[in-house]
């Protein structure tokens, strides 16, 4: 049997015709930018975070840097982050000349160990992005007092977790700032690049649209030094389409996920396997990942029996060449050092069969019994 660690083209199948009558449109029209369904779009995203206004940008990386942009930060400020994320949280940060200054994760959720936020803190501390890993919320609670207490902005990294909600508000509105990206293996997946920033912060709301048309206010004349951070026509006319459907489907990614768990508790294999833990948040599964043993040698065996499963992330960012002047050393981060040594990803999407689940659980099984 052959599983990919994503399958794309069968969610495809099910909305091709909505999608092309969607891009029929557009292309009649002949407008391709700002016409439109990017402004649909972004009202449709404000109202379901419960945020008042959202700005459609060209990816979720270029949402944390305008984001960071918008609350003015300046070379030589500090950005409290994880060294356990995609790069593009980091390099956001770097490019504005700014420092990142990284805490550890909690092993079980994979997210920032709020615990250790407040020794990190220093008078040119700036912000925290708190990274919403996997598709579960951090600990979103303590952030915001911490925050409160030193004065400092909150831009939530939620590129992988659109739609989780923490004590029943959705990533995104739990901050100054929430970024999403649309990125085709995302949850919500444009077919291209493409993000959002949604804020309840009119003057960073007015400030963002600005620096998504090269800072201007008005055309040609221009306030601010932006760039071209903007949402194509095309885009936002296909995630309009998939927004629809965005519920249902994180609701399908639970219940694999749930069927997951099911499926390991009766193989005995959770004394291998440690599921991630749900916390008082919701979990919108991007992706389904476990710690285990003999990691390399299991992704080895997986792969040769047709599964396809990925690590995130086999090296942490503060190992990275590119980030070596900061002057991290391997042993700094023992927790995110040892996820990036043990954690698996498996086959995670809505259109995971009960059937491709029991294969892939009975392989890994089979792999331990021969171990
Ligand atoms: C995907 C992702 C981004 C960047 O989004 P792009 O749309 O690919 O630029 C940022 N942060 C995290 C955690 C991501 O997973």
């Amino acid at each position: 049997m052959n599983i990919p660690l994503l399958d794309l083209k069968i969610q495809y199948q099910s909305i091709k015709s909505e999608i092309k009558q969607a891009l029929d449109k557009v292309l009649e029209s002949q407008h391709f930018i700002l016409n439109g369904h990017v402004e649909t779009l972004e009202k449709k995203i404000a109202h379901y975070c419960g945020c008042d206004y959202a700005i459609g940008v060209s990816s979720g990386s270029d949402a944390l840097l305008v984001s960071l942009m918008a609350i003015d930060i300046q070379p030589g400020d500090e950005v409290i982050t994880v060294p356990y994320t995609f790069f593009a949280t980091v390099g956001s940060i770097v490019r504005l000349g700014a420092k990142p200054v990284f805490v550890d994760i909690e092993l079980d959720t994979f997210n920032i160990d709020v615990n250790q936020i407040e020794e990190k803190i220093t008078p040119r501390t700036k912000a925290v992005i708190p990274v919403h890993l996997f598709g579960q919320c951090c600990e979103m609670q303590a952030i915001i007092d911490i925050a409160r207490k030193y004065n400092l902005k909150i831009i939530e990294d939620a590129a992988q977790a659109i739609g989780a909600e923490y004590k029943q508000k959705k990533t995104g509105s739990l901050g100054d700032i929430g970024c999403f990206s649309f990125f085709p293996s995302k949850n919500l997946g444009g077919y291209g690049d493409g993000g959002m920033v949604v804020t309840k912060v009119k003057p960073i709301y007015e400030k963002i649209k600005m620096l998504r048309v090269h800072g201007a206010s008005s055309k040609y004349y221009h306030k601010l030094i932006g760039g071209n951070f903007r949402l194509d026509e095309l885009q936002a006319a296909i995630l309009l389409v998939k927004f629809k459907y965005l519920d249902a489907w994180n609701k399908k990614r639970a219940e694999c996920a749930q069927r997951y768990y099911q499926l390991f508790s009766e193989t005995g294999l959770l004394d291998f396997i440690i599921p991630p833990k749900i916390k008082q948040s919701n979990h919108v599964f991007h992706q389904y990942v476990v710690r285990v043993q003999k990691r390399d040698q299991l992704l080895k065996y997986l792969k040769t029996q047709g599964i396809g499963c990925a690590i995130y992330y086999p090296l942490p960012l503060h190992l990275q060449e590119s980030l070596s002047s900061l002057g991290y050393k391997r042993g700094d981060f023992p927790q995110t050092e040892r996820a990036s040594k043990e954690t698996l990803a498996l086959p995670m999407y809505p259109e995971l069969t009960i059937k491709q689940q029991e294969y892939i659980v009975k392989k890994i099984r089979d792999f331990y019994n021969q171990v």
